[in-house]
């Protein structure tokens, strides 16, 4: 059988994923609980894993974007409360919603109405949670109508009102002022409703960036993301914790050539050899994440050495310089991103203008995902899928 790791892979470290959530933890206070945020594949560590993990080092809660991805969960065994944060409106998705216990966001009164209807035919109750916009104007009701919208749905017997929520716009900015004028918001629309006598069951407002710099606005839940996978929202937002990054990029080495003087590697000619020199082919290209904007910018790892990266990065292929490298061979491994690389998904990304989050998200399902720990579950073979490196 074929090799998971024949070409290319992603290795995910879950100790590391452990850790962070611990960490994380230690910032809160109770009754302040933990939602691992694993939308889009958890970032592309993989969705499954990382939520048993996150919900064995303590997380309460999972937020996903979409229902496939809750299915995808529940159809693993897992039973945690898992909101989706994105919009769903469709019959057939608040029929599936019910089916799955799946949590949603209701965004505004015709939405709330739809839920309620279609609820009441199939005679189920869901969970909802309440979106209020203030200010980052994506999904929820504006602020100013809040009072309305919450009045409205406590009125509709089959949703029943776990949560308000809203989301911060510049929670990762050195400037905070946009951010205290969201969260002053956010407490006039939750002071209001409890001068009419509404008290929601949980309030939460903070992704990874709020819950690093506003331990006073933790409410009951912080929502984090970025934090788990080991990444900082921003620089100055790093003396708060330890965090790991969990995620390494690797990929073998598939041709070994001397190059003279004056040779052109790759299209477009972007690399000419200055002298003699020795490159090799490596198995990955923008096809399967590596940002094809960073061509000849990026240094890499292989057998304990970092090289730089030469030529145009192709779909599916790349070529490093091995010139100083001794003993090199085809089938030796590449780092490209990860703890012993020089490169993190930051670097990455101010290369080539975009978000570390951008970044982790970029790295495509033809690289297998292959856990790393030795640590979490010993009863769980899956876990163990290093034993074939
Ligand atoms: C993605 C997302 C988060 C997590 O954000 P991070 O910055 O990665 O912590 C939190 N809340 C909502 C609504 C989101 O969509």
């Amino acid at each position: 059988m074929l090799k998971q790791n024949h070409r290319a892979w992603v290795e995910v470290d879950l100790s590391a994923i452990k850790h962070n959530v611990q960490q994380l933890k230690s910032l809160l206070t109770a009754p302040t609980e933990l939602m691992a945020i694993v939308k889009a594949d958890a970032y592309g560590h993989g969705a499954i894993d990382v939520s048993q993990v996150a919900i064995e080092a303590g997380a309460a809660w999972l937020g996903v974007a979409t229902i496939p991805e809750g299915i995808q969960l529940r159809h693993a065994g897992i039973t945690a409360p898992i909101v989706i944060l994105g919009a769903t409106n469709g019959i057939d998705e608040i029929k599936a919603i019910a089916e799955y216990r799946l949590q949603p966001t209701i965004c505004n009164p015709k939405q709330a109405l739809i839920y309620h209807e279609v609820l009441a035919t199939i005679q189920e109750q869901v969970s909802v949670h309440l979106k209020i916009d203030t200010g980052m104007s994506r999904l929820g009701v504006n602020w100013q109508e809040a009072m309305a919208f919450v009045q409205l749905v406590q009125h509709l017997p089959n949703l029943e009102i776990t949560s308000i929520y809203s989301h911060f716009a510049t929670a990762d900015d050195r400037d905070r002022r946009f951010m205290h004028l969201q969260a002053q918001r956010f407490e006039q629309v939750i002071t209001a409703l409890k001068a009419e006598d509404f008290h929601a069951p949980r309030i939460h407002i903070c992704n990874t960036a709020a819950m690093l710099s506003e331990p006073h606005l933790h409410y009951d839940i912080v929502r984090t993301g970025l934090g788990l996978y080991g990444l900082y929202p921003a620089p100055h937002l790093q003396s708060y914790l330890d965090l790991r990054p969990a995620l390494t990029v690797k990929a073998r080495i598939t041709q070994v050539k001397e190059i003279s003087a004056g040779t052109s590697v790759s299209y477009g000619q972007s690399f000419i050899a200055p002298q003699d020199m020795k490159m090799a082919t490596v198995a990955i290209g923008y096809a399967d994440g590596i940002p094809r904007g960073l061509s000849n910018r990026i240094r890499v790892s292989v057998n304990g050495q970092k090289v730089a990266q030469i030529g145009t990065i192709t779909m599916d292929q790349c070529a490093i310089d091995v010139s100083h490298v001794p003993n090199i061979n085809v089938g030796d491994v590449v780092t490209f991103l990860g703890s012993d690389s020089e490169n993190t998904a930051d670097d990455w990304a101010n290369l080539v203008g975009t978000i570390s989050w951008e970044i982790l998200c970029g790295f495509k399902h033809r690289l297998p995902r292959i856990n790393i720990t030795k640590t979490v579950d010993l009863t769980d073979r899956r876990l163990f899928s290093s034993d074939h490196i």
